[in-house]
């Protein structure tokens, strides 16, 4: 079977954990430290006047066990709970909703465009009340959205923007890196995605009290050194807690492979416009298949999906997982799903979502990782002109 998604570990990782090993320290330490340094150069938040960029800083960043777990942990910061709402788009990462509603606050799901699957100020605006007091957003796929409206509209009503940054690492717009951008970015590296840790996640605050915060709260509420780290105390085993904490770390085996797969990203990253610009190029003139909106000049993707659309969706994705290829939809609408449905109070249960609806009925993602073989992709192509050029899809 054709992989839609594929991690690539190998000698090089195997041999660094070998090294970490012999340390005997396999917990939160130095490679972690080493991590969030080395990640935060890659991170560009500005382009000064002579060509040069800056970079985020660690003090605006810091690691936690999952994605999920910094959706949850930007409520808690944000200090959303009952009555609150929180505007994000239907397609959406099951976890983000689930965030908004584990605090008591409400989901209210807005719509994409059909081009590119994100979201814009144009949709969110009018689902805008009172109540409403973050926006989470989406750079579908690695695509960056339109942001700077959606902030600007944000700031204009004092709503905070958190940015789901788990399918674009290393994509930036207009030459700031996305999950920079809005007050708070989370990225995921778990198994799935595009730099692989196992599991594990960045979180990026605008302001750096936040991290402080997130720091305490993903590790016990701890607020000082203590045991080995505590070299100031004669009695190194007293601590201090500021909150009721959760443990919600990675450590340092999870630190020690995205070390090593920060060094090949950018090699996956070029793999991955190779196939994706193969697939723009071999099925642009294919009747009833409509492709992704070319990307912006001014746009960076890190290739994390590739969808298609075509009204005959149910045939071609069931023709080619047949075939040896596995497809798939990211991310199965939540408005269709009942929890949500049943957990949204009903004058903001938006039902209005055309676009949404039309990309739940109609589109499917390709194949896309950089462990993809020539011949692998070369096969996917070809059985989709297959697909449409002898009309399979009326047999
Ligand atoms: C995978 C994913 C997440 C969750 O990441 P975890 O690290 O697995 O919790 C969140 N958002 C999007 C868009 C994702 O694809």
């Amino acid at each position: 079977m054709i992989n839609i998604f594929q991690p690539s570990l190998g000698e090089e990782e195997i041999k660094a954990l070998r090294k970490l090993f012999k340390t005997n320290w396999l917990g939160r330490g130095p490679i972690e430290k080493k991590f969030v340094d080395t990640i935060s150069k890659k991170l560009k938040i500005s382009s000064s006047s002579e060509g040069g960029y800056s970079f985020v800083q660690s003090k605006n960043l810091t690691t936690l066990n999952c994605c999920t777990e910094g959706l949850f942990q930007s409520m808690s910061l944000i200090g959303i709970g009952p009555g609150d709402e929180v505007i994000l788009p239907s397609l959406s990462f099951v976890g983000a909703a689930n965030a908004v509603i584990d605090c008591g606050a409400t989901p209210v799901f807005c719509d994409v465009e059909v081009d590119t699957f994100n979201t814009t100020a144009k949709h969110i605006e009018p689902l805008i009340t009172r109540n409403t007091k973050a926006v989470i957003l989406l750079h579908y796929g690695g695509v960056p959205c339109d942001i700077y409206p959606i902030i600007e509209l944000c700031k204009k009503h004092n709503i905070k923007v958190i940015e789901d940054n788990a399918n674009s690492p290393f994509s930036s717009h207009k030459g700031r890196s996305t999950g920079t951008i809005g007050d708070y970015g989370i990225w995921s590296f778990d198994s799935m995605k595009m730099l692989v840790m196992g599991d594990g996640a960045l979180f990026y605050a605008k302001n750096e009290d936040d991290i402080d915060k997130l720091k305490s709260l993903s590790y016990l509420g701890m607020t000082s050194k203590s045991g080995f780290d505590n070299v100031s105390s004669e009695t190194w085993w007293e601590f201090e807690v500021n909150c009721a904490g959760r443990r919600s770390i990675i450590n340092d085996i999870n630190a020690t492979l995205g070390m090593v797969q920060l060094e090949k990203i950018d090699g996956f990253i070029s793999r991955r416009k190779l196939i994706h610009d193969l697939y723009c190029e071999e099925l642009s003139d294919i009747e009833n298949l409509y492709l992704p909106k070319p990307i912006n000049s001014y746009d960076v993707s890190s290739y994390y999906l590739f969808h298609v659309r075509t009204p005959y969706r149910n045939k071609f994705a069931k023709y080619l997982r047949d075939n040896g290829i596995y497809v798939t939809l990211k991310y199965h609408p939540l408005h269709k799903v009942s929890f949500y449905k049943n957990n949204t109070i009903d004058k903001l249960w938006n039902k209005n979502l055309p676009n949404t609806d039309l990309i739940g009925d109609t589109a499917i993602c390709l194949p896309l990782h950089q462990g993809l073989t020539d011949d692998e992709i070369n096969k996917t192509i070809k059985l989709i002109k297959t697909f449409f050029n002898e009309r399979i899809f009326q047999k």
